[in-house]
């Protein structure tokens, strides 16, 4: 396991010798051993099909689908290239901020306590959450929570999406987005406010196995131009790397600004779908193209 996990990608990887073409990229996915809906095998599939070259496995706070994932592409022998990934939450004033790391050593001692850490929280968390949507009317929603996020053998996270599942297979909400309007989004009657890591220590784990540090989605904090400056410079100055300023369905505007900001702070920039599962709206590699002017994350990989 330990000789495949830890392959780390240079960035002549991310450039096809036989054609002009552009390399398909993307760097930010996830897989049932955190809240998507696809095993690592079916993910990995899924982006050959889609005739990616390089994918990222950004999993919430674990790196476990990672080997089988490598081991997939090496007894198929399939054409595309796995970096490893994680994206961690942290709080930061009150908000949680989403940071990935690429091209990490899954291995690497830091990282590793910093994951169990996180397991730790995301355990008591769940915990607390049960117990506040007991005192909503809803029983069994902790226990079917547990089982949904671990199928099989698997050592995944547990994740406020598995609550959302359990609360719409339960009938409680008439969509996953409205258990977390209702009742598990921030500030609703089940939410518990989670004490994540820092983005400094978040950082920190991912420099100290290697990796790049990504902001993820700054789009989508609802924070205002002011408190997104705020947070863009914070993370600078705890040392991050990169912006992921390319996702779907951003409008020009939004991108145009993003870039502006990588620009200002000399940041990096990253890409990548988050994708989850199969949806209308987005997929895997849909969508995604580093503008010119940036300079992308995958520079840094020598
Ligand atoms: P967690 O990391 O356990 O707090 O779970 C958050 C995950 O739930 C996110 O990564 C999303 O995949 C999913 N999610 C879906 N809708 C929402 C929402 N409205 N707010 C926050 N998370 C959401
Ligand atoms: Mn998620
Ligand atoms: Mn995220
Ligand atoms: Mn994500």
């Amino acid at each position: 396991m330990t000789s495949v996990s830890t392959s780390k990608l240079n960035k002549s990887s991310f450039f096809r010798e036989e054609s002009n073409e552009h390399c398909r990229i993307d760097l930010h996915s996830h897989t049932s051993y955190s809240d998507g809906g696809l095993t690592p095998q079916e993910l990995i599939e899924r982006a050959v099909n889609f005739q990616l070259d390089v994918l990222a496995i950004t999993d919430h706070d674990t790196v476990s689908g990672l080997a089988s994932a490598h081991c997939y592409i090496n007894d198929k022998n399939l054409p595309l290239k796995l970096v490893n990934g994680i994206e961690i939450s942290t709080a930061w004033q009150g908000f949680e901020i989403h940071i990935v790391g690429l091209n990490i050593d899954p291995n690497n001692q830091v990282l590793t306590e910093l994951i169990t850490k996180q397991q730790t929280l995301r355990e008591l968390r769940a915990i607390t959450m049960g117990e506040k949507l007991l005192k909503c009317g809803f029983s069994d929603v902790y226990d079917k929570a547990k089982t949904i996020a671990a199928v099989g053998d698997k050592k995944g996270s547990i994740t406020r999406a598995h609550f959302a599942k359990v609360l719409l297979q339960q009938g409680h909400v008439a969509t996953m987005q409205k258990a977390f309007d209702k009742y598990i989004g921030k500030g609703q009657r089940a939410y518990v406010k989670p004490n994540w890591c820092s983005i400094e220590e978040a950082v920190n784990a991912i420099h100290t196995a290697g990796g790049s540090a990504v902001m993820a989605h700054p789009i989508r904090y609802d924070l205002s131009a002011k408190w997104l400056r705020r947070l863009i410079v914070q993370f600078k100055e705890d040392g991050g790397d990169a912006l992921e300023i390319v996702l779907p369905q951003m409008a020009p505007q939004q991108r145009q600004l993003m870039l502006n900001y990588c620009l200002e702070y000399d940041l990096h920039a990253s890409m990548g779908s988050d994708f989850h599962h199969p949806s209308k709206w987005s997929d895997l590699g849909r969508n995604l193209r580093m503008p010119e002017k940036a300079k992308p994350v995958w520079a840094l990989w020598q």
